[in-house]
């Protein structure tokens, strides 16, 4: 039983190591919402919201989830009695459209308080199996193709299991060339578009064939399947779809309609860890290849993501990078690492997430707080 009698909303700005460059737009400082919520015997759950501060990349943002979670989810959870994690989902879903990020900062810290009062690691009660997840690096646009390179090579050289290129139009074949002759067949290659092109770029788009891509991923509009199928049916490389899955329904679309052969699941884009498991068996049932992605998290949200990458669905290395990629020091204890094979290790021997939030430092990033009680 999960009654849940506190929440408390905390916005942290952790500022990357780098700015972080899509062709949506950049990332300096990450502005991050942490949802902490308080069990009747004393246990916490942790969530962390997805949403980036700006509405460029999917239409809600952390002030929409504030409001959301205040106003109409956080009081679905408050003073409520639930029999497990699994029964989370629908009472937040019902007469909500949309929202998903909110809803699932909510719904993930559920059953991590789940598993943490279980004495069970997050990753055991998902249902995985794995020890450890394999790794790929998200590289952002750069100044030049030769930079690069020259980081693609240094990601390999660390280990890193995949090498995943930001593209915009302008700055695509060149780049996938450069690196391509950077690092070789050695580890595979992809790269993200986030939306940046459109049906008529197709032929253009068909040059990236001869690099035997991975995947290309979300290509065209974030809420398009159709032209996607139209865009899968003229170029060879795989499409990986990203923005368009929005839940399960969306990937039997998918499926049906030729436009994606690839999906990245991204829990808290998607309402959270229930629909994500509702994926993952339709991605083994039809043999979908299927990676987790990643939102600049910390390692709450980053914690969350590699519990689910443990499932044996996910057959493609993920966005699952160590703390270090991002932060100058992480806000959890032990900080999340990578092996030199680029492996991230499932904490198995602990229970919950498998790591602990440092307080302290959390209560001095803080900008902002309100608390709930039942
Ligand atoms: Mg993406």
């Amino acid at each position: 039983m999960l009654t849940v009698t506190g929440l408390t909303l905390r916005e942290i700005r952790l500022p990357l190591k780098e700015p972080f460059h899509t062709s949506t737009g950049t990332v300096a400082d990450r502005r991050v919402l942490l949802v902490q919520l308080d069990e009747i015997d004393g246990a916490v759950g942790w969530g962390e919201c997805v949403a980036l501060a700006t509405p460029d990349y999917w239409p809600e943002t952390i002030d929409t989830a504030w409001l959301m979670i205040r106003d109409w989810i956080g009081p679905r959870v408050l003073g409520r009695t639930f029999e497990g994690p699994e029964y989370v989902s629908v009472v937040l879903a019902h007469g909500i459209r949309g929202h998903a990020m909110a809803r699932a900062a909510v719904e993930m810290a559920m059953w991590d308080l789940a598993a943490g009062i279980k004495r069970m690691p997050l990753a055991t009660l998902l249902g995985g199996t794995r020890d450890k997840v394999a790794t790929g690096v998200v590289l952002g646009l750069q100044e030049s193709a030769e930079a690069l390179a020259d980081r693609a090579r240094a990601a390999v050289d660390e280990g890193y299991r995949r090498v995943k290129l930001k593209i915009k139009p302008g700055v695509d074949i060149q780049s996938v060339r450069a690196v391509f002759a950077a690092v070789g067949s050695n580890v595979p290659l992809t790269v993200d578009a986030n939306c940046a092109y459109t049906l008529d770029d197709a032929s253009h788009l068909a040059k990236l064939d001869e690099f035997g891509l991975q995947y290309i991923e979300q290509p065209l509009a974030w809420d398009d399947l159709v032209r996607h199928a139209d865009l899968q049916q003229q170029i060879r490389t795989p499409i990986c779809l990203d923005e368009s899955i929005t839940g399960v329904d969306r990937v039997e679309d998918m499926i049906r309609l030729g436009s994606g052969r690839v999906i990245n699941l991204k829990p808290g884009r998607i309402g959270g860890f229930l629909e994500s498991l509702a994926i993952h068996a339709l991605c083994v049932e039809k043999d979908v290849p299927l990676w987790c992605g990643g939102m600049l998290e910390t390692g709450i949200g980053r914690a969350h993501n590699i519990a689910l990458a443990s499932l044996s669905g996910f057959t493609l290395a993920g966005d699952l990078s160590p703390s270090a990629r991002y932060w100058a020091e992480d806000i959890v204890e032990p900080e999340w690492t990578m092996d030199t094979d680029g492996y991230v290790a499932v904490p198995l021997d602990e229970s919950g997430m498998g790591v602990s939030v440092r307080m302290d430092r959390v209560e001095a990033l803080t900008v902002r707080h309100e608390i709930f009680s039942a």
